[in-house]
């Protein structure tokens, strides 16, 4: 497998307690250190998106605007996301971390990649940064592979919902987006009857769930609910947007998900494309541990190999609500035509 990350995405500093901190990507990398045999890795050297790559997903004002508060000293774009003197380069090496990955796969370089940047980009819609992020990663990708023809599976199982992915695709019915999240949390949005308009009507699906819903329920949506609607779409490739919040320890959300969790999850979601048509980028994950302990699990399922849960506290999780909630929202899909 592929694994991308670039030391100038630690230049992007979105301010002094901003939990969105350069300490977060220090986390993922020494967990995969610690806990991922490296030998498996090859490690991939992300080419910064160009303005023909971005402007796929954003106008060139709102772009501009962004570029412009960075490289003259950096500044408040809205009340949770800054630009530092780095932001700019750290978030165009982002975008472009994906589109590398997807060119080095296409060549036969790997089966899967992991992309390991900051800032995220699942908050972000065309025109709007918002909730820590500038550029939509995942939205830039996507975009690429779709005006190439490919029909493309967004998972999302970070803990907020990808607001800013959805906003861009919502019309699009080259892109299945999918978003597993907390309800309610930040954005606010993210309802169940939120499933696209026009062409991409039901192209979009929502999965809200409650504080506190641990790894079954998760496993039981994925099995139940999203698992017949990917198969009709038949993808040819995934990108996950992976944010490791829903992990129980994370402090700014109340997911109860382990690493033990994201592994299973994860290990799911790959059935879903063909090997070499597999993308994961880092979204949020705040819990320095938590992060560390995810992203090892993850590169390993990624790197074929059977990781176990980092220690006994985490194996996979159940017991916990939101079963009634997937209940609801399994009969709403199924209530509906399952592809027009
Ligand atoms: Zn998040």
């Amino acid at each position: 497998m592929l694994f991308s990350t670039h030391a100038a995405y630690l230049e992007h500093l979105a301010g002094p307690r901003h939990p969105e901190r350069p300490e977060r990507l220090q986390a993922v990398l020494s967990g995969i250190k610690r806990y991922a045999s490296a030998d498996a890795l090859i490690p991939l050297e992300p080419i910064a998106a160009t303005h023909v790559d971005l402007e796929r997903v954003h106008p060139r004002a709102y772009l501009d605007r962004i570029e412009h508060i960075s490289t003259s000293g950096g500044g408040r774009l809205d009340p949770d996301t800054y630009a530092s003197p780095g932001t700019w380069r750290a978030a165009t090496l982002a975008a472009g971390a994906g589109l590398t990955a997807a060119e080095a796969l296409r060549r036969g370089e790997g089966d899967a990649a992991f992309c390991a940047v900051r800032p995220p980009g699942h908050h972000a819609n065309q025109t709007e940064s918002m909730g820590f992020c500038l550029i939509s990663n995942v939205a830039v990708l996507a975009a690429s592979l779709a005006d190439q023809g490919e029909r493309v599976l967004i998972l999302d199982y970070d803990a907020h919902h990808g607001n800013g992915t959805q906003d861009v695709f919502y019309h699009d019915p080259r892109v299945l987006f999918v978003s597993l999240h907390q309800w309610p949390l930040y954005p606010g949005t993210g309802r169940h009857t939120e499933v696209g308009s026009g062409a991409g009507e039901g192209f979009t699906m929502n999965v809200p769930l409650p504080p506190g819903t641990t790894g079954d329920v998760y496993l039981r949506a994925f099995d139940e609910l999203i698992a017949p609607r990917v198969e009709a779409f038949a993808p040819t490739w995934l990108i996950i947007s992976a944010g490791f919040d829903g992990h129980r320890f994370d402090p700014i959300t109340e997911l109860g998900l382990t690493s033990g969790d994201y592994i299973a999850l994860t290990k799911r979601a790959l059935q879903w494309a063909p090997p070499g048509r597999r993308i994961v980028m880092l979204e949020g994950g705040y819990d320095l541990d938590a992060l560390a302990w995810c992203a090892a699990g993850v590169v390993g399922v990624l790197a074929g190999e059977d990781p176990e849960p980092i220690d006994m506290t985490e194996s996979e999780t159940s017991g916990g609500p939101g079963a009634r909630q997937l209940d609801a929202i399994t009969s709403f899909w199924r209530e509906r035509q399952p592809d027009r």
